[in-house]
């Protein structure tokens, strides 16, 4: 079969490509699924193969820590595509296999079984892993982890019969597991090591928004709060908190935070920092090599700076970007981040990156459960935090996409919730 691939201005070939090697992807997640479709889509016609860790063909996560977790959806909701999906697609699965060599010199990739595999192209969506607890008793059965499928079904069913749950970690998956626990009536406290939750994201005002609304809702929040060590003997039984004070758990969950899975890229010699890094088409130091998701970082061409995004927005958009470079399309990623977060009845949507903001204003009024934080750099808008305003939230990422509607916007009309943010658009 003839390969639509074509060259890309970056990736010249050191030699001819077999054209019987197909695009192999490497990962089982939301960037490997979107490749396929975009591949397919673009017109690639040529081998394709998934190689995945998991035993899941690619589904959801975040309803993981929400929906799923609360028993609200089950685990045949969460696939991204019907099996048929993949044969359809031409798509050779390998599944619950992990890839553990890369050699970019004979363009070949070894699983851990020992399967030997030959590629046109390469994409690494590799995703991340989450950060474990390295702290006595942290191998204690009763301690988890939300980030596979397997790790929320284990929660999940470890959740009926607990009654006190201690959550390490006041990121998004410590809350949202906080909201489910507490919906599912047990006791819940939280313990954040930095003096406010979400502070890897949000204003202050959404960090005290969000302790107010989880204290209301019955949960104990510590902040500043370290943990020393968990106790048990054949399971966790408590957590000890650097003060000393022995919190009492059935079970303890820690989200604090992933790190990109980027060590096969790092051992095959490709430049990593925080994640494999690739320039603005997807593609990495190592020719007909490429990495979309949360595994990579990029040079983000709306923010002027390297990121490594971990969202179901970059996963999809950056997938996108390296189908198109691999079928020789090229388009450079430029795509404004967006995440959300569920908890309770509050619907955080967060469009754009305001950690590096130096001026923020409140829109609407956070006692009617519906505002908004709009952030502030050099009197441009870089981003906006809405809870329950999914309009303003639409709109933002559009305004947040057009640089001249960005520095139109002034910090008084963002505030004067009459001002109707739809006129800033072209
Ligand atoms: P996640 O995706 O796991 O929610 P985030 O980075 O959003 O990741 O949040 C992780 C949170 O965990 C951060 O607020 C961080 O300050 C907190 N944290 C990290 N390590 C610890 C720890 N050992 N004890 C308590 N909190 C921690």
């Amino acid at each position: 079969m003839p390969m639509a691939l074509l060259k890309h201005r970056d990736m010249p070939y050191t030699r001819a490509m077999n054209e019987h090697d197909p695009i192999i992807i490497v990962g089982g997640g939301q960037a490997a699924m979107q490749a396929v479709d975009s591949l397919r889509r673009d017109g690639y016609s040529g081998g394709l193969m998934m190689i995945g860790e998991e035993v899941y063909a690619p589904y959801q996560r975040p309803p993981l820590s929400k929906q799923f977790l609360a028993g609200e959806t089950d685990e045949s909701r969460l696939a991204f595509r019907g099996e048929d999906f993949y044969r359809e697609h031409g798509v050779e699965m390998h599944l619950g296999q992990r890839v553990s060599q890369l050699n970019t010199t004979t363009r070949r990739v070894v699983t851990d079984n020992g399967l030997d595999f030959g590629y046109s192209r390469l994409l690494l969506a590799t995703g991340a892993r989450v950060r474990r607890l390295n702290l006595p008793g942290a191998d204690l059965p009763g301690v988890h982890y939300v980030r596979t499928l397997d790790d929320s079904k284990g929660l999940r069913a470890a959740l009926g019969a607990a009654t006190k749950i201690v959550v390490i970690g006041g990121g998004f998956i410590g809350l949202e597991v906080a909201a489910v626990a507490r919906k599912l009536g047990k006791a819940v406290t939280v313990v954040e090591t930095q003096d406010r939750l979400l502070a890897r994201v949000v204003a202050p005002v959404v960090s005290e928004y969000y302790r107010d609304y989880h204290r209301a809702h019955g949960v104990d929040i510590r902040l500043s709060a370290s943990v020393a060590g968990l106790r048990g003997s054949d399971r966790v039984t408590a957590v000890e908190l650097g003060d000393g004070e022995v919190l009492a758990a059935d079970i303890v969950v820690a989200g604090i935070g992933v790190l990109p899975n980027d060590e096969l890229a790092r051992d095959a010699g490709i430049a990593c920092d925080n994640g494999i890094l690739v320039d603005e088409y997807a593609v990495t130091s190592a020719p007909e090599v490429l990495a979309a998701g949360d595994c990579a970082s990029h040079p983000n061409a709306i923010y002027g700076y390297r990121l490594r995004l971990e969202s179901v927005q970059n996963a999809a958009d950056q997938a996108r970007t390296a189908a198109a470079t691999m079928v020789g399309r090229s388009q450079p990623y430029v795509a404004v981040p967006w995440f959300w977060s569920d908890q309770y009845d509050l619907k955080l949507q967060m469009a754009g990156l305001s950690q590096r903001h130096d001026a923020f204003v409140v829109r609407g009024d956070p006692a009617s459960r519906k505002f908004a934080v709009c952030y502030f750099k050099d009197d441009a808008l870089i981003a906006m935090d809405t809870i329950n305003r999914p309009a303003d939230h639409m709109i933002a990422r559009k305004v947040l996409a057009d640089t001249a509607a960005r520095k139109r916007l002034t910090p008084a009309q963002a505030a004067d919730e009459t001002f109707n943010l739809k006129s800033l658009l072209g």
